[in-house]
């Protein structure tokens, strides 16, 4: 642990994670706060990190209120509709209604937006998209943030948070190390806002083996947003609603071009249009949640996975229509060079050429995230103006910590914010944090050198426990006194996959499974005080793997709670296969106790906000 050397910086505004979230932060943090020390700690480098490193086609979240297109409350009344009403509308709409001026920033800086020739306003692939030249759309974000830090620290992990050691339940900062030099950092800061993308992999995908990491999220998005504000006790909700995505088989290529833009459509082995086939079985499970316009995003995976139970599959889209048209042939190769040029690349392999032949489509391994269409996530602050009593606790999108924010997929409970939705949300986290610091509300923090020297301790332990124990491997990588961290992330994987509702079952779990699967889990986590690491690379391995396991247990914890079947199509509850109004129509909200480890949940009201108020207004 010597060997290591300790680098200390105090800072005001700590953003860990520069993604679309932490880009906008951190921009927005200097903003407000002309005086002010803003850091901002990344994982990889910020010109090509998180979910939007290799580009995107499409911003999925602007309204045109400039052009009257769409209103903040059409925006909630969607997301509400998507997540079958599961949502906070507060945060919902406070994002919505400041997106638009965040997209404008975009093409000011310089990113190349389509336009439509007609109208002169920028090109919709559908409602709520907006059509980009967006190959290069994070560096562009990433300069922003770099012209408005004091400094940018790339290839440091965050591995956790300190705490205030003055006043509890107050944060102090957080620590990490340099995945290249291998140094520990120690940021000592007013506030932390977490903005650390979401978590892929932590179910088993289903590319294995020589394919592993072809996912549709991207691999290196390991839970940190959760794990963090977890294990220092911060408030989670709707943990259980993780995300299936239906795209291109093999290459993960997004569908939503193809759907809006190109008018394609699916159907099944046998030309049919199958959805409409399992309309009635639906109704049986949702009510009428499956005649809402448009049909929710879990609904229409759920007639996908049964046609495919039921034998109809493989299940094709049909582009073979649209790509005689030349204009819509570019479109649709084009989209993929932008955002996913592995899917060319797969099509090339498997001899398809979609002006020829149909392409397969497939329903991915369930991931968790807050910025997509579902909304995992921590219980934040909504905004003064908006929120209800239940909602609101002094700072916008401030955890249930205090001076601890979060934005982007760190949130939750608002769904459908994308790209645009994220770095707006990290606007506002950084508005609401420099003014818990104007308020005083930051000041007298302590945090001792024990505190940052015990975390050292346990950021360098797999170094450690791999130097000891390889002299006890008996064969390749195996040894009996350590793990490797891809073995650990295989065995992690297995428990989510075949008891919480993953490939292995077609999404289906109960209470049986669920409860098995936690106990697995606690084992897991035991054997995890063993993970070995061999170099620096292997401890970041290393340290992801322990907060995807944190963040499952969560996952698992939820999906126990919530006793019924919400959203089919995304995971099923055998023991209650039904939605149940009734009794859980309500948020989920859960709490890990930092001294036992011991989850607690409870249920939240869901206010539909949107609605109330024009009834209030009507009344
Ligand atoms: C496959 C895919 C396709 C998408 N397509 C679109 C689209 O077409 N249009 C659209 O508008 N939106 C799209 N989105 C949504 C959009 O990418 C996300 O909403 C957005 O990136 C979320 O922002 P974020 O900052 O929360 O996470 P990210 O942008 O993923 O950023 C998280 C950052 O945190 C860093 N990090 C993680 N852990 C740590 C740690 N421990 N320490 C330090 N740093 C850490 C990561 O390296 C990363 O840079 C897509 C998302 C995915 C996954």
């Amino acid at each position: 642990m010597a060997s290591h050397k300790t680098h200390y910086e105090d800072c005001d505004v700590l953003v860990v994670g520069g993604g679309m979230a932490g880009t906008g932060a951190t921009f927005e943090a200097r903003h407000w706060g002309r005086d002010l020390k803003i850091i901002c700690v990344e994982k990889a480098n910020i010109d090509r990190s998180g979910a939007v490193a290799q580009g995107l086609y499409a911003i999925n979240c602007y309204m045109g209120m400039q052009w009257g297109e769409n209103q903040p409350e059409d925006h909630v009344r969607y997301a509400r509709n998507d997540l079958m009403g599961m949502v906070r509308e507060d945060l919902g709409y406070d994002m919505a209604r400041h997106v638009d001026s965040t997209v404008h920033m975009f093409d000011e800086w310089g990113l190349p937006m389509m336009k439509n020739e007609k109208t002169g306003r920028y090109l919709r692939e559908g409602k709520w998209q907006i059509m980009i030249h967006g190959e290069s759309y994070k560096p562009i974000v990433a300069e922003a943030a770099k012209k408005s830090a004091d400094k940018i620290y790339n290839r440091i992990m965050i591995t956790h948070l300190l705490m205030d050691e003055e006043k509890e339940n107050r944060i102090g900062g957080a620590v990490g190390f340099n995945m290249r030099t291998g140094h520990f950092h120690v940021f000592r800061a007013k506030t932390v806002i977490v903005a650390a993308g979401g978590a892929s992999h932590i179910f088993k995908p289903r590319a294995v083996g020589e394919g592993m990491g072809r996912t549709w999220y991207a691999p290196w998005s390991n839970g940190s947003a959760y794990a963090l504000p977890i294990a220092v006790g911060a408030k989670m909700t709707q943990m259980e609603n993780r995300i299936v995505l239906c795209r291109f088989k093999d290459g993960y290529g997004p569908v939503g071009a193809y759907f809006l833009h190109l008018k394609t459509y699916t159907q099944n082995a046998n030309g049919e249009n199958y959805e409409k086939k399992w309309y009635d079985q639906t109704k049986e499970l949702v009510g009428e949640y499956i005649d809402h316009h448009p049909t929710p995003t879990c609904l229409r995976n759920h007639a996908f996975i049964q046609e495919t139970m039921a034998g109809g599959g493989p299940i094709h889209m049909v582009t073979t229509e649209a790509f005689q048209d030349p204009h819509l042939e570019t479109v649709g190769w084009e989209n993929f060079l932008g955002m996913t040029v592995g899917q060319a690349v797969v099509w090339a392999s498997q001899n398809i050429d979609p002006k020829y032949t149909n392409p397969e489509l497939t329903t991915s391994e369930p991931y968790v995230m807050g910025s997509h269409a579902t909304c995992s996530g921590a219980w934040v602050s909504g905004p003064e103006d908006l929120s209800p009593p239940e909602y609101f606790w002094g700072y916008n999108r401030m955890l249930t910590v205090d001076g601890l924010f979060g934005a982007g997929d760190t949130v939750g409970g608002s769904a459908h914010k994308f790209s645009s939705g994220s770095f707006t949300e990290g606007r506002l986290a950084a508005k609401a944090a420099v003014k818990y610091i104007q308020d005083q509300k930051a000041e007298g923090i302590k945090v001792t050198d024990k505190q940052c020297n015990n975390f050292k301790e346990a950021v360098y332990k797999p170094l450690e426990t791999y130097t000891v124990a390889q002299n006890e491997i008996t064969g390749g990588t195996v040894s009996p006194s350590y793990i490797s961290p891809i073995q650990g992330l295989q065995r992690l994987q297995r428990i989510m996959d075949e008891y919480v509702g993953g490939i292995a079952t077609n999404y289906m779990t109960n209470a049986n499974m669920l409860k098995r699967g936690l106990e697995l889990l606690a084992w897991l986590e035991e054997d995890l005080e063993k993970v070995g690491a061999e170099d620096l690379h292997q401890l970041m391995r290393a340290w992801e793997l322990k907060h995807r396991a944190l963040t499952s247990q969560c996952v698992t914890e939820h999906t126990m709670f919530r006793e019924e079947t919400r959203w089919p199509g995304y995971y099923y509850r055998g023991d209650h296969m039904k939605l149940d109004d009734d009794n859980w129509h309500c948020l989920t909200v859960s709490r890990r106790d930092p001294k036992t480890g011991k989850f607690s949940l409870e249920k939240v009201p869901v206010y539909h906000i949107v609605d109330e108020n024009e009834k209030k207004k009507a009344s």
